[in-house]
């Protein structure tokens, strides 16, 4: 049978219709269910050795178009389709996107599947099957609401495997459901995305946003992704999840361990784990736990052994973000591990006694990162300069001990999915430029250097560029109602709102820019500013930027005198979807967090690698590609970390001198409290935000406002001048090749895995 009537025949067997007569929607359950059935024949990547990567967060997108271009497929199935009078297109725009990440950290564990797979190393993923995943973002009133996203259909990616297990929690047993998504690696075999699930879970208990009874653990425990942590009723909760989640996934790994016949003893042989944040750390005081009650292993032995097995990665330096559990909330929800932790807490007590590398602080606190730094093998931060700050301040003391241990993986990301997938017009250019090495060996990108003065090449990726901006007005179009200008430079901000990412500096930019259109001094091109953010539902001061940017738009979009001139738009519900049609349309890519505080980023990396210019502080891996690219090729600004770190070691930034140093800063910040947007924003949010900007201002978006104003004005000239800006694109995709998370992958294996 050929692949149209294969799929022909799964058509008429789901719904009575041949390819043509489908509709979009049955159309695309069928292509799923062809697609899993070619998956499903893919053999499985075998090996002595195995790493089991644990995180609560898979921020996996949509599989369809990722799964075909893995497999082969895509050309061929995209051809059926058109000879039917059908669009892949349109059959992807049905597919619902699962929400089981955040951001970053869960978009990087998707990255990271699919190059384990690619690269034919056996590694699993282990998560949960929140039901809602995290919320879906509506705008009412320039408001962030949050409502429930259902994503889980009677046909899905997931597969329900036999596999169930008991997990005892101090007031109640449940027993888990496994589900198994399978991970295609590129011209490569298959892996599996394991996610948990209660068999008890119970939908109904969510009626209208998203809230819901956060005690009934036994039916919610997976629902949500993060639920509002702000009480002890959600921290509780988080424990349950956390809990729930690694004591599957000891289970699991001892299962698949005894069924190959490998002796536990020399577990660390055949299996490597990989933290993912400290979320998963009670894994390593359950796995001792079920070591020494159900295999009678020694204390000394089972800790010996999970120390060997186990490795950490730190993606965050906010001490906000960094988790602390009150022993109390961790004897509450899981009682049988308090024993071990207190044990895993007097070795390290007998052994050093720096109170600040111990395991139990004086408040009863459990800090969860130090059980992963002295119980597992391997502590690696995700960027240079943010491994740097580990060892040089935020885990000195643990680098002191055990300096061996701690090493730096570049985060990246995967080619398929940010290039082949979200970008075939670049692509398909690059295979007929440069052969279509690069989509096995990223580095050789750099081909792409020796066409700098070719000027066909040079135009056809400017190009495309103008093809993706035009795909992109219309999307919005469609979906925000607003119009926008293809012609005008895309300026784009998309990533989780928070404080330290600093979209309120990028408002405070757009409020200077207004006042000088309405002041008569006109931009040499007009610019539209994009962003997209979802808030933390508890992160008052996010909601509020939030809310300044919408009330920013409609001032802006409004006014007739300045829209001609620029336009400002946040788009609802920013995911991975929505990332992969910005993205290739973006000419400015706004990585501006405060020096010192984003790890790594990844957003930057997608977006050097479709062509946009990075307008960035020396944050995170901005550090690296400003090093790629050289001083011509991105635009920097704003304070070092040095700086930044020695600003909060004196304690002697205050943003209030720099408001009353600056007319154009305090113009700007007052704005946000002025008659216009007090017009059409919300008194209390504004105010509130304008007086954390003057009082407070944690993460210095004053310190850095006129650097950024300078630089930017300046990439906005620049954008003039079409030549070396398409110089400009061309060096930043062809220096990509780095941040592919095969390159980062390969090197997890070779420094920590040795698969
Ligand atoms: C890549 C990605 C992120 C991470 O973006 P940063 O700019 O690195 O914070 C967040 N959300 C989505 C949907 C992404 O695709």
């Amino acid at each position: 049978m050929n692949l149209e009537q294969e799929l022909n025949e799964i058509t008429g067997r789901m719904c009575g219709k041949n390819i043509a007569a489908c509709t979009n929607a049955q159309l695309y359950n069928g292509v799923l269910q062809l697609v899993k059935k070619k998956m499903a024949a893919v053999p499985a990547i075998t090996g002595d050795k195995k790493v089991y990567y644990i995180s609560m967060e898979f921020l996996i997108g949509k599989l369809l178009s990722n799964n075909l271009i893995n497999l082969g497929l895509y050309e061929e199935l995209s051809s059926v389709l058109e000879e039917n009078g059908k669009h892949l297109s349109d059959i992807e725009e049905e597919e619902p996107e699962p929400s089981l990440g955040n951001g970053g950290l869960g978009r990087l564990a998707a990255c990271f599947l699919d190059s384990i797979a690619t690269l034919g190393l056996p590694g699993d993923g282990i998560g949960l099957n929140y039901h809602f995943g995290l919320f879906r973002q509506v705008f009412e009133e320039r408001l962030q609401k949050a409502e429930k996203n259902s994503w889980i259909e009677d046909y899905s990616w997931l597969n329900k495997t036999g596999t169930s297990f008991e997990v005892a929690f101090g007031d109640k047993k449940v027993t888990s459901v496994l589900y198994d998504i399978d991970v295609v690696g590129y011209q490569n075999g298959v892996n599996k995305l394991h996610l948990f699930d209660i068999r008890s879970v119970d939908e109904s208990l969510v009626k209208e946003d998203i809230t819901f009874d956060k005690t009934a653990v036994d039916k919610n425990l997976t629902l949500f992704l993060y639920p509002d942590d702000s009480d002890e009723a959600g921290n509780l909760l988080r424990i349950y999840q956390e809990y729930f989640m690694v004591s599957n996934a000891a289970q699991l790994i001892l299962k698949e361990q005894k069924e190959k016949g490998n002796d536990l003893h020399a577990l660390n042989e055949h299996v490597a784990i990989q933290i993912n944040d400290t979320h998963p750390t009670m894994f390593i005081p359950e796995l001792i736990r079920i070591l020494t009650e159900q295999e009678g292993f020694s204390m000394e032995e089972a800790i010996q052994v999970v120390s060997r097995t186990c490795a950490y990665t730190n993606h965050t330096i906010l001490a906000e973000a960094l988790e602390k559990w009150p022993l109390a909330y961790i004897e509450k929800v899981v009682p049988q591990l308090v024993p071990i932790i207190r044990e895993l807490n007097d070795r390290v007590a007998v052994k050093y006694k720096d109170p600040k590398v111990q395991i139990i602080d004086k408040d009863k606190k459990v800090h969860m990162a130090h059980i992963d730094i002295h119980y597992g093998y391997s502590v690696n931060g995700v960027a240079a300069i943010h491994t740097d700050i580990l060892k040089e301040s935020e885990l000195n003391h643990f680098y002191k001990l055990y300096p061996e241990k701690f090493n730096n993986k570049t985060n990246g990301i995967t080619f398929r999915r940010w290039l082949l997938s979200c970008n075939r017009e670049l692509s398909a250019f690059l295979d007929q430029t440069i052969g279509e090495g690069y989509k096995k060996d990223a580095a050789e990108l750099e081909k792409l250097l020796e066409k700098k003065e070719d000027q066909a090449v040079l135009d056809r990726i400017y190009e495309i560029k103008q093809e993706k901006k035009r795909e992109l007005v219309s999307y919005i179009r469609e979906k925000e109602g607003i119009t926008l200008d293809p012609g005008s430079i895309f300026d784009i901000q998309v990533k989780r709102l928070h404080e330290y990412k600093r979209q309120q500096m990028n408002a405070l930019y757009i409020i200077h820019k207004y006042l000088e259109i309405k002041g008569g001094r006109k931009p040499s091109a007009p610019i539209t500013f994009i962003f997209g953010a979802k808030a933390a539902p508890a992160y008052v001061i996010a909601q509020d930027i939030i809310h300044l940017i919408l009330v920013l738009s409609q001032i802006v979009n409004n006014d007739p005198e300045v829209s001609p001139y620029m336009k400002v738009v946040m788009v609802e519900n920013y995911n991975v979807s929505y990332a992969e049609k910005l993205i290739p349309a973006c000419d400015i890519s706004e990585q501006i967090s405060l020096a010192s505080k984003e790890a790594s980023g990844t957003g930057n990396m997608k977006f050097m690698l479709n062509g946009a210019v990075t307008l960035g502080t020396s944050d995170g891996a901005n550090v690296e590609i400003h090093q790629l690219v050289g001083d011509d090729n991105i635009y920097m600004f704003g304070e070092k970390s040095d700086a930044v770190i020695a600003h909060y070691a004196k304690a002697d930034y205050v943003s209030k001198d720099y408001y009353e140093k600056s007319p154009v800063i305090r113009e700007a910040v007052d704005f946000i409290i002025g008659r216009q947007a007090l017009a059409v924003g919300h008194k209390e949010n504004l105010e509130r935000l304008h007086k954390e900007l003057l009082n407070k201002d944690w993460f210095m978006t004053l310190l850095d406002l006129e650097d950024y104003i300078r630089v930017k004005d300046q990439a906005f000239a620049d954008y003039e001048d079409k030549q070396k800006w398409k110089k400009m694109m061309l060096v930043n995709i062809a220096k990509a090749g780095f941040f592919s998370s095969d390159r980062t992958i390969a090197e997890y294996n070779r420094d920590i895995w040795k698969l």
